[in-house]
Order: structure tokens, then sequence, then C-alpha cells
């Protein structure tokens, strides 16, 4: 008898967490271990967000929502996608996740039936395939090139479409490659998804972590009709160091949103409730605590990037968003799981292995921790080079 149903049995668990969650435990148990590994902002959640959700407590705001969030905080996110990001989306196409994996999760849900095609480009954020995979329709990776920032262009979205393509995933900022895509070119990948149809998943959870000149563009709202076809995800976990919270969003046309609505009427109903007060004062409260985060970011940013850059038989990108790089490791001729684990149980740095974004030959490290333990964990892996 399988009691695990076909869908999930082959499913992989999340890399990226359980790598996270190690170096945690090494560090619980008095290992001196530099994790260079999490997807996490390790700065504290800003004051003014925490002290509106003890409010909201004290306040006895302890019930249900209305399951796509409260209406105070749809409308914030609609004025906010349309100030910030040109986007128009009324409040009730806008439903409030239990973060933007939820957000991702339910709108593949809501949208692929089994056979359908999912286009990703590869190197792509470990959950995506999965996710599809889970609802029974197929991920197709597109392999995209270090020469071109690891962005999908619109001729290979073109090649890769068949007539069983329901959606493409753009994630941009990007985990892992910290690729920023331009307007332009996502104007040329709206125009390929508007020739057949095919909704764009816009994974936009990174959008406020971008640096130098680079500029994040919402794809929907480059065109009425692009936007129609888009789905846009966001969330507070990496602008406001929100992990914890569980709070993401997902805005759409009114005919994706309600199914969005009623897949959540059915699993986890609302997000936390006094989370989402939280989120509002977020969204309202003063910004300038992100952009001194971002200030810290860009430092370590520019930091790993001139370490890298002199570490033998390595080599990277510079990233324009997001707190990560992608680290190519073909030289030393190590397989990226074996290349990570090395790392991990000799130098004690944790780092994620490329294989988790559909790349054997690179190895993820995240600079959402402190430069002292950045630097730490690079004079290590520096020294593991050197001897490989
Ligand atoms: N999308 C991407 C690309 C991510 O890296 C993450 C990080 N976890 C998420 C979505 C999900 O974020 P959340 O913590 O809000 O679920
Ligand atoms: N997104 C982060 C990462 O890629 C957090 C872990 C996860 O949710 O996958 O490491």
């Amino acid at each position: 008898m399988e009691f695990i149903a076909e869908t999930i049995a082959d499913l992989s668990p999340s890399l990226t967490l359980s790598i996270t969650s190690q170096a945690k435990q090494m560090r619980e148990e008095g290992i001196d271990v530099c994790n260079l590994g999490a997807g996490e902002p390790d700065f504290d959640t800003p004051q003014y967000i925490k002290s509106a959700a003890i409010d909201a407590l004290q306040d006895g705001q302890t019930k249900y929502t209305a399951v796509a969030g409260l209406l105070a905080l749809r409308k914030g996110l609609s004025k906010k996608l349309r100030e910030e990001n040109q986007l128009d989306y009324e409040h009730n196409e806008i439903v409030v996740n239990c973060g933007a994996k939820h957000s991702c999760f339910n709108a593949i849900m809501a949208c692929c039936d089994a056979g359908d095609e999912v286009i990703i480009p590869a190197p792509y954020w470990t959950s995506y395939p999965e996710m599809v995979r889970a609802v029974g329709a197929e991920p197709v990776f597109v392999e995209t090139k270090q020469e071109n920032n690891w962005k999908i262009t619109a001729q290979e979205f073109d090649d890769a479409m068949t007539g069983s393509t329901k959606m493409i995933i753009i994630n941009s900022p990007n985990n892992p490659t910290g690729a920023v895509y331009s307007r332009e070119e996502l104007a040329a990948i709206g125009e390929v998804a508007a020739s057949e149809d095919i909704l764009i998943l816009s994974d936009e959870i990174y959008e406020k972590l971008i640096y130098g000149e680079s500029e994040h563009v919402s794809i929907g709202s480059i065109s009425d009709e692009i936007r129609k076809l888009t789905i846009t995800i966001n969330g507070f976990s990496k602008a406001y160091s929100m992990t914890g919270w569980r709070l993401g969003y997902t805005a759409a046309t009114k005919e994706i949103a309600d199914a969005i609505d009623t897949i959540q009427s059915h699993s986890t109903s609302n997000p936390t409730t006094f989370a989402q007060y939280g989120a509002i004062a977020a969204l309202t409260g003063d910004q300038s605590e992100i952009t001194d985060m971002v200030e810290e970011y860009d430092i370590r940013r520019q930091y790993v990037l001139g370490r890298l850059n002199s570490i033998a038989n390595v080599s990277t990108i510079e990233p324009d968003g997001a707190f990560y790089f992608l680290i190519n490791i073909e030289k030393t001729g190590i397989k990226s799981v074996n290349f990570s684990e090395k790392l991990l149980s000799r130098m004690q740095v944790a780092t994620v292995p490329g294989v988790a974004f559909g790349n054997d030959h690179s190895i993820r490290i995240s600079y959402a921790t402190s430069l002292p333990i950045i630097k730490e964990g690079l004079d290590r892996l520096e020294e593991f080079c050197k001897a490989h």
C-alpha cells in the first residue's frame, strides 16, 4: 500500500531551509560555523512594526480576519502597488498569504492543472519546481547563461514554449543569482507571453534590495495586456526583516485572486491577525530603516565581490539585487553537494549547493549576515580553494 500521493512522493525537502537549520544547530552546539547559507535577513524587525503587532494583541485583535486579509492592509497594498510599482490592482484583487512562499504555491495551484507546463529559468529558487510538481504540472527548465547575467531572453522563452505551456516564472531580483531584469528585457518577455496568453508569475520578494544604478520594474506595469496575465507576488519577509511573521501577498485579476481566496479559505484561512497589523505599520511607517539595511547590504556586497574576484578557481558575476552570490566552482572539478559538504565539515562554512537551484557547477552564499562573519567565511573559503 502506497500511503504517500504520487505527486508528493518524489518531492525533495527544501535544501535552503535544511542547511539553514543545520548551521543554526551547529552554532547551538558550540561549533564556530560561518553561516553563509541562510537566505534570511540578519537584522531584527524594526521596532515600530513589532509595537504595532503588540498593540494589536493587547487590543484583542486575536480573531479571524477576512480570508484575504484585513481590508485596511489590502487597501494599503493597493496604494503601495499603484504608487511604487505603477500597478493598478483594487483591494479585492489582492490576497494576503502566509509568506511569499505560500503566495507562490497558491498561485500555481490556482492556475495549473496536471499536464500543464511551467517554464522556469535556471538557476531558479529551489521551491518553484517542487511547487509545480506538487500540483501535478511539469516544470520546464531553460538554462540561462552566465554571459547574459543568468537572465532568460525572450527568444529562449519563445523557443521553450509548447502547446502545453501555461505559465512562466520570473523572479527579479533573483534568488540565487542576484540578477535584475531591465524594463526592456521584461517588455520583450511580456510580449512573448501575451502572444500566446501565457501567465507570468512575477516573484518580486527582493524588490527593495537593489543596488547601484539598477531599478526594479514590475512586469505587470508594462502594459494592461501584460498585467492581466501577471500574478504579482511580494511580501514582507525580506524588505522588512519579517521572515518569521509569515506574510506575503498575491495581486492578480479578480478571477485569479478569487481562486486563491477559495484555496486559502479551505487551507490556512487568513494569515495571523496581529501579524497583519504589523504589516500595516510596515507599509505606512518610516521607510528609512529599510534604506539603512540596503546600504549595509551594499557594503557587504561590494566587499564579497572584491574578495571573490581574488580567490583562485572560482568566479562570479556582480549581483544587482537580493543578497546572494552564485559562485562558479567548475574549475575546482568538484560537484556542488560535495563542495558544500566539504566546506561545512572541514572549514565550518555553510553554503547552499547550486544543485538546489538547478546548477551543479556552483554554490550560493548569502551576505545577509554580519561583515565579520562574511570575512571569516571568505577567509576559510579561500583556504579551501587553495587546497583544491
Ligand atoms: N521567493 C523567493 C525567490 C525567495 O527567495 C523566498 C525566500 N524564502 C520566497 C519567495 C519566500 O519568502 P517568504 O519567507 O515570504 O515565504
Ligand atoms: N528564500 C530563502 C533561501 O533561498 C529562505 C529559505 C527558503 O524559504 O527557501 O534561502
